[in-house]
């Protein structure tokens, strides 16, 4: 292997502690430059492909840079280096921060584009709402888009970094978890159309409350207001009319008014639209569980109308959209039924998957609920809510798991982890059953039912 063309400058000797420190001749469009000839990026030794560009990464339990030469043993081109570990090895580049360069290197990248670039973000359903409206714009157009749920500060630069020459649309989740972060993201998507799905309470730690919440989703919008963009909103929830003020173009989905309208036919369990004006199309059947399933299906209507995809294609793409992930998924266990929502949870969702359980018509109902995480000071209020929620329904059995719920007063099975009330059900032998199962993720309540 030749070496690396960027020149390398001297690094300076520091006496006191006798190690090279860092030299900084890599400028973004000299790595740019590599990244064209090398386009695939990895972060990960153990996913790594002959020919891929490292990013020697830190976390708080590793330390990629012990990794870099590892990954030029298993074919990577070059690796990105923030540590100068072998002042010689030209295929090592030291930079002053990996991650820094990984955004800038991604910023670079997106900057070559001239499409629409349709940023997601919100407390709920970002993925749901992201992979249909990738669903759709995909049926019509090359359309890259995250995967899975690569939605944070790694994430979204690896997701940039993927959009290939041909593509005509990137659709981008965002997540975030306090103030400032969906601004610094905005730095290099640039977004040109943007989606919250809603802003409710969800990271209410992180955020400060929900007001908080809405400040900090919103800097998307305020990103698209300051850049004469489009965004795309539920106009069933007032505060968005609030948060989309003074962007030029807002393209609105609801039940009652905007660009396209529907409401719920059907949601149990699977979601079917009756579609009230907008499309030429009446009804509209998902393979998703659940009502509240219905503004993400209607956000997509809405981007692929606002883009003229065909409403046969729209159609066809909707209806065959299947989740998995845990996420809003059904799952046939013998002659039981279940809701596999077990992705994640927070006072929204877990509401909207309540009142929509008690909605499905079936004798035995089991509700096996996994504590909220993120909540702060709210967290033990919350979980009595909810708790105060479940009593108001009529339920074979409800087992709840972990966290506050040891701390809130309820008649209910309580167990401290999925293992213990994996034992309980166990046991049961629920034949005939109905079962709902969600919690956030850090409890792993889909290894209840495994
Ligand atoms: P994450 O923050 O983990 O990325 P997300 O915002 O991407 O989550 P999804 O993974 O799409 O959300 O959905 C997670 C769960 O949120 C769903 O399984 C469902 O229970 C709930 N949910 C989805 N859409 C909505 C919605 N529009 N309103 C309220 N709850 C929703
Ligand atoms: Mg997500």
């Amino acid at each position: 292997m030749k070496a690396i063309h960027v020149q390398r400058r001297v690094a300076f000797f520091c006496p006191s502690s006798s190690i090279f420190t860092k030299n900084y001749a890599v400028t973004i469009p000299e790595l740019y430059s590599l990244f064209l000839l090398h386009p695939s990026v990895e972060t990960d030794t153990r996913k790594l492909k002959k020919g891929d560009l490292f990013f020697a990464l830190k976390g708080p339990s590793f330390n990629g840079n012990t990794f870099a030469l590892k990954a030029l043993e298993a074919g990577a081109a070059y690796a990105v280096i923030d540590e100068p570990i072998a002042p010689n090895n030209g295929r090592l580049i030291l930079v002053d921060d990996v991650l820094t360069t990984l955004q800038q290197l991604a910023r670079h990248h997106r900057e070559q584009f001239n499409i629409p670039f349709i940023a997601i973000t919100g407390s709920n359903g970002k993925t749901t709402t992201k992979e249909l409206v990738h669903a759709v714009l995909a049926s019509h157009y090359t359309t890259c888009t995250t995967q899975g749920n690569l939605n944070n500060h790694i994430g979204i630069p690896l997701t940039l970094l993927r959009v290939q020459k041909d593509a005509q649309f990137a659709v981008i989740e965002m997540g975030a978890n306090h103030q400032k972060e969906i601004e610094g993201y905005c730095t290099y998507v640039q977004p040109t159309h943007g989606i919250i799905t809603n802003a409710g309470k969800a990271h209410l730690e992180g955020f400060g409350g929900e007001a908080g919440v809405r400040k900090g989703k919103g800097e998307l919008f305020d990103y698209l207001r300051a850049h004469n963009g489009v965004a795309f909103a539920f106009n069933d929830y007032d505060y968005l009319h609030e948060m989309s003020a003074g962007i030029p173009t807002i393209e609105w989905y609801g039940t009652t008014s905007g660009t396209v309208t529907g409401e719920v036919a059907h949601s149990e369990p699977f979601l079917v639209l009756k579609m009230t004006s907008g499309v030429n199309f009446k009804a509209l059947s998902t393979q998703l569980v659940g009502s509240y399933n219905l503004p993400n299906v209607l956000c997509a209507v809405a981007v692929g109308k606002h883009f003229n995809v065909p409403e046969d294609k729209m159609v066809a793409a909707l209806s065959q959209y299947t989740p998995s992930n845990s996420r809003s998924q059904l799952v046939n266990a013998g002659s039981n039924k279940i809701i596999l929502d077990a992705y994640n949870a927070n006072p929204s969702s877990m509401k909207a998957a309540i009142e929509n359980f008690a909605k499905v018509e079936a004798a035995q109902k089991i509700l096996l609920l996994g504590a909220m995480m993120e909540l702060g000071p709210e967290s033990i209020a919350e979980h009595q809510q909810l708790v105060d929620l479940i009593a108001r329904y009529n339920w074979h059995a409800v087992a709840l798991v972990g966290g506050d719920f040891a701390k809130v007063s309820h008649p209910y099975h309580y167990f401290q982890n999925a293992a213990a009330a994996a034992e309980w059900l166990k046991a049961q032998n629920f034949t005939d059953s109905y079962l709902l199962v969600k919690g956030s993720r850090s409890i792993g309540m889909e290894k209840v039912i495994q």
